[in-house]
């Protein structure tokens, strides 16, 4: 990944796995021997208002002893909710998934419903990852398992602690109404929250402009992130994406 961001032309390069910092140390070397400059992050589940948002830590020293207790307790509910998954599809006609999300995952701690979408494709249940939500894993289709994962209090304490800063990733993802975003802003910014995701590959244009004004509105850091997975799951490719808004400060404006 890091030699296809090199090439593609990133010199600056953050690696924010779901809930896990186990490919940081790879990742730092890989960069090192590409000559990119790499930021150390994880993206964190977290649950606010009943609903699921990822927070990235960007710049955390990924050997803090309370952030990966945090890390491992959110992976441990990762897997139960695995199997749990694995129990829906099973009775939708599809056995055989826990073991193949595992497969798929390499690591079974960090199975998501990714994995999950994978082995659906497989199996012949949706022609694409991106069509699998259409009838499974996302809510009231069969697969889908609500969770509850780590406070917003949490995650912010975790990514502090290790010495990092915290970004909303792609807030336009989120289904809040406009009281209820305000509110998961202003909790943010009151916990010390830094940053927000202004354009990502998860964001329309317009979106891009949208969040640029939250950004100037809370005095965030603006963050740039392709939310890049693997080739072919992911709407846009490293390092593609526009620049921020050259009004906004960005998040990485004293690191480099
Ligand atoms: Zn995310």
């Amino acid at each position: 990944m890091v030699a296809r961001a090199k090439r593609l032309g990133v010199h600056v390069l953050a690696l924010t796995d779901h809930d896990e910092v186990a490919g940081l140390a790879d990742a730092q070397a890989a960069a090192t021997a590409e000559g990119v400059r790499f930021i150390p992050g994880v993206e964190i589940s977290v649950t606010w208002a009943r609903r699921g948002v990822h927070i990235v830590g960007l710049n955390i020293d990924p050997q803090d002893a309370r952030l990966r207790a945090g890390l491992a307790q959110t992976r441990r509910g990762r897997l139960a909710r695995a199997g749990r998954i694995a129990e829906q599809l099973e009775r939708a006609g599809y056995p055989g998934g826990l073991e193949a999300a595992q497969r798929l995952a390499g690591n079974p701690e960090i199975i998501s419903r990714t994995h999950f979408a994978r082995f659906l494709v497989e199996q012949g249940a949706a022609p694409s990852v991106g069509k699998v939500f259409d009838h499974y894993l996302s809510p009231g289709k069969p697969g889908f398992e609500p969770m509850q994962w780590a406070s917003l209090e949490d995650a912010l304490s975790w990514i502090h602690g290790a010495g990092g800063r915290a970004v909303i990733a792609h807030p336009g993802r989120y289904t809040y109404d406009p009281t209820a975003f305000d509110a998961f802003f202003a909790a943010f910014a009151d916990l010390g929250g830094e940053g927000i995701e202004v354009i990502t590959g998860s964001h329309t244009p317009e979106q891009y402009r949208e969040y640029a004004e939250v950004a100037a509105r809370y005095g965030f850091l603006a963050s740039r992130g392709s939310d890049f997975h693997a080739p072919g799951e992911s709407r846009v490719d490293l390092g593609q994406l526009p620049a921020l808004p050259p009004h906004l400060a960005p998040i990485w404006h004293d690191w480099l």
